[in-house]
């Protein structure tokens, strides 16, 4: 296997360099983003709670994680796993950082720390969700990890240089302003209570805990051989994650735009991703059948009648 270039953005720094060995450390920042959201959501949501703030909650939390989170950090930005016009990039990179984790340079670089990690023989607890269900909800939500010895973070030059995912960096926990003026203006404080403070702490902690199951419970039908962690398919979870939770699938083709790749594995990412490629919002999909062979990857049950894998290159038996 060869981690320096499967996570194209991670550079070994030197012979030191390893996912290992490091400190977790409490976040003031992150706790204090999440603490605060949830605060006002729970008490100002328990006081203002009716059927429209509820119905705005729903609709503002689907979005921001369909458009924003999964189609626009996760398959565009992270993966290029499609492509699109610069202006609908962008505003589903707004919508993704609405979504409340971190700007665009963050979320690569949480994602692409994991990636590299987790393709290692072994490597540290915080990467791999390897520790009980509390302390890694509390790690992950309230804390950080220092590596001694980290890989650098070198984006494309492409990426990097782009002026308008500078701002949005800078200015990520300020992303939230427009849509808290606009939810102000048409339904006044309950409405800015439901779609951003409750909406934040509910999404941070979703998005943990599907992180946690699809590492540690689920099944699987791909083995990345010599990884410290498999990734797993939630099942329950493939509808509400707009099909981020189909992570089996995810670690055995990361490049390819389609999650739920089997038969009866709801993918709501990838039917909007079809809708936008039908008037003409989206091209170049990629699909599992798309990516360069990985010697590391081997199916473990009997079933390969996924949708992209028709024409694949991928020995259906090993
Ligand atoms: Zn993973
Ligand atoms: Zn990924």
């Amino acid at each position: 296997m060869d981690i320096d270039n499967d996570v194209p953005r991670m550079k070994r720094v030197s012979d030191k360099t390893n996912p290992m060995d490091g400190h977790v450390y409490w976040s003031w920042k992150k706790s204090l983003w999440i603490t605060a959201h949830f605060l006002v959501g729970l008490i100002g949501g328990a006081l203002t709670f009716s059927l429209d703030t509820f119905i705005l909650f729903l609709v503002f939390t689907g979005l921001t994680a369909c458009l924003g989170h999964s189609l626009g950090m996760h398959r565009l930005l992270i993966h290029r796993s499609y492509k699109c016009p610069r202006w609908l990039e962008y505003f589903f990179i707004h919508l993704g950082t609405v979504f409340g984790m971190a700007g665009p340079f963050g979320m690569m670089r949480a994602h692409d720390i994991r990636d590299w990690a987790q393709r290692h023989p072994a490597c540290h607890d915080y990467l791999k969700h390897g520790s009980g269900i509390a302390k890694d909800g509390w790690w992950q939500l309230h804390c950080d990890l220092a590596l001694d010895f980290p890989p650098k973070f070198v984006p494309d030059k492409q990426v990097a240089d782009d002026k308008v995912y500078q701002f949005i960096e800078k200015t990520w926990m300020l992303q939230q302003l427009p849509w808290t003026i606009l939810f102000y203006l048409l339904g006044g404080w309950s409405w800015v209570i439901w779609g951003i403070c409750a909406r934040i702490p509910v999404q941070l902690a979703g998005h943990w805990l599907v992180g946690y199951f699809s590492h540690n419970i689920g099944t699987r039908d791909w083995e990345i051989e010599g990884a410290a962690v498999q990734g797993y398919n939630v099942d329950i979870a493939g509808f509400f994650t707009m099909g981020e939770a189909w992570h089996n699938n995810h670690h055995a083709f990361p490049g390819s735009a389609m999650l739920g790749i089997y038969k009866g594995q709801t993918d709501i990412g990838w039917w909007v991703l079809q809708a936008l490629a039908k008037v003409g919002l989206v091209w170049d999909i990629k699909l599992p059948e798309d990516l360069p062979y990985r010697k590391e990857l081997h199916l473990i049950s009997n079933r390969n009648q996924a949708s992209g894998l028709a024409k694949s290159r991928i020995p259906d038996t090993l």
